[in-house]
């Protein structure tokens, strides 16, 4: 960014971000589990594991940024006790009408909240929340720095930051076969279900753009959050991180 204006390219990239998940709303969650062969469900649990909601009473407010369709609202809601609330934010309404209808058709709909809003500049005061999670969502946004800075000022002291996203593999062997598992299938696969496969290639390479592990948690550090970790999945396709506000 200069002088405050956005570049070319960063346009650019919001705009194929939002194209790409305008086109695939009603069929994401379908391609969630085409591509990930199913596995994204084990990784979503391992991060609802890790965030552990409280079960009984205690009130809980937590906000899923990138939450789209509510799949990680949904999942903390059926776990957690009754005073837990989930804000679902997402920059795509089409993503979040999704989200919506599905709340409406379950249960959960006194229990969760879908605003429209950009991770870089979330749209709720300072200290607002006890848990904040992203999923598969901090790689599409423009600035990783800035989304990880607001995540720090909406949380309270003591709140938790958890990040699910893909990652760099760690398995010599597997490397490969991933690589050509994402750049050509992924695609292909795209271009079966939604009749277009050029979007999918835009997210595969943007995973390879994503930092790795370390590198990234240093970014999370450099937020402020305290005991950083992170834990690879499937020998580090996605890996999730964790932060403290202390
Ligand atoms: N978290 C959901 C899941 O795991 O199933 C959805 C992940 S989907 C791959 C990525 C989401 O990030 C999309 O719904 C997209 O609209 C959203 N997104 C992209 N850029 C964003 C931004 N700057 N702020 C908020 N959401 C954003």
């Amino acid at each position: 960014t200069h002088f405050g204006f956005k570049t070319v390219a960063e346009d650019e990239k919001a705009k194929l971000v939002h194209d790409v998940f305008e086109h695939v709303a009603s069929r994401y969650d379908l391609m969630n589990d085409l591509m990930s062969g199913g596995l994204h469900r084990a990784w979503k649990q391992s991060m609802i594991d890790w965030l552990n909601p409280p079960r009984g009473e205690r009130a809980f407010a937590h906000i899923d940024v990138a939450g789209g369709t509510g799949d990680i609202a949904f999942r903390i809601l059926d776990r957690a006790g009754p005073n837990t609330h989930v804000t679902v934010c997402d920059i795509n309404r089409h993503m979040l009408g999704v989200g919506q209808d599905r709340a409406e058709a379950q249960e959960h709909s006194g229990r969760v909240e879908f605003v429209c809003g950009d991770a870089e500049r979330l749209p709720f005061p300072d200290r607002s929340f006890d848990a904040y999670t992203i999923a598969f969502g901090i790689r599409n946004v423009t600035h990783i720095e800035k989304a990880l800075a607001d995540a720090y000022r909406v949380l309270k002291p003591g709140g938790h930051f958890l990040c699910l996203e893909f990652s760099q593999v760690a398995v010599p062997g597997l490397d490969a076969i991933y690589d050509a598992y994402s750049f050509r299938a992924i695609p292909q696969m795209g271009k079966w279900v939604t009749g277009d496969g050029e979007p999918y290639q835009y997210l595969v390479e943007s995973i390879r753009r994503f930092p790795p592990q370390e590198k990234f948690k240093s970014m999370i550090e450099a937020a402020g959050f305290a005991r950083v970790q992170y834990r690879n999945l499937t020998g580090g396709v996605a890996a999730i991180h964790s932060g403290w506000r202390l």
